[in-house]
């Protein structure tokens, strides 16, 4: 076991973590279902495996310190962290709109957004560092591009996703020299919860830029933000 590449996928329970933890296993990684909730996370291993995967489940909250830092002491072995746990916020009643926003929502997703993606990935360098080829993955949006201004007005997300983005840039110049790669991602508009599925896109789709940049080699990008196409302007 010890000798299986290791790689743990925050909010793997459904959607396009689901899919990237279910494309990493098809790769040969033995894979961590990171997931808060009991019920979902077990259903999700239990998918996993019954599709030949060598998943195991990781009880994982990435807004709690002590969920977290259990987590990283019950992971053996460590070469790919896909951060991809995140949500949208509510937005009724105004409260993504910036002239009316609600700062409980800001706070709420860059908790999870932001400060979980911080708070895993410190608690999962350690076990990191010991692998020969680490890569970090951060799952963002294009809703965060300060160029592009794509997707609704919200005024909670699309800002988290521009300082996970700035957090990435961070993370590589502190790895400069290293040989752990950190990237961030698009997955596109997928069909998922998150999006209601109003997507012709598959989460399987969506999962592919992830799982290259989870595959990285030696000499590969970092601190980059990439889709299918390629760097995403931002
Ligand atoms: P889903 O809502 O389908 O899945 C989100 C996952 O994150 C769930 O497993 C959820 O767990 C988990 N999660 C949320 N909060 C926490 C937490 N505090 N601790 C642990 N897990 C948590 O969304 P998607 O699959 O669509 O999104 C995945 C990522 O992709 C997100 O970061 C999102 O911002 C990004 N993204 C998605 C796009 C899309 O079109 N779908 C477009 C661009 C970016 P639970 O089931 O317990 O709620």
């Amino acid at each position: 076991v010890k000798d299986t590449k290791t790689a743990l996928v925050t909010g793997a329970n459904k959607g396009i973590g689901f899919a990237i933890a279910q494309g990493l296993g098809a790769l040969g990684f033995r894979v961590a279902v990171g997931a808060r909730d009991d019920v979902r996370r077990k259903d999700a291993v239990e998918r996993l495996r019954a599709r030949g995967i060598d998943a195991f489940g990781v009880a994982l909250d990435v807004t709690s310190d002590d969920s977290v830092a259990e987590a990283a002491a019950t992971i053996e072995r460590l070469d790919v962290l896909v951060n991809n746990a995140g949500i949208g916020g509510r937005t009724d009643a105004g409260a993504q709109d910036p002239t009316t926003l609600d700062l409980d929502v800001v706070r709420t997703v860059l908790d999870t957004n932001v400060f979980g993606v911080v708070r895993v990935t410190n608690a999962m360098l350690p076990l990191l560092r010991q692998a020969t080829s680490p890569r970090i993955v951060n799952v963002s949006s294009n809703m965060g591009s300060l160029a592009l201004r794509t997707g609704p007005i919200m005024a909670a997300y699309a800002p988290s996703k521009s300082m996970l983005n700035s957090i990435t840039v961070q993370y590589a110049r502190a790895f400069d020299g290293t040989n752990v790669i950190v990237n961030a991602c698009c997955p596109g508009y997928v069909a998922t919860d998150f999006t209601g599925f109003a997507s012709p896109r598959t989460p399987e789709q969506g999962a592919a830029i992830a799982l290259r940049l989870a595959t990285l080699p030696d000499d590969g990008p970092r601190g980059g933000f990439f889709d299918d196409e390629g760097v995403i302007a931002w």
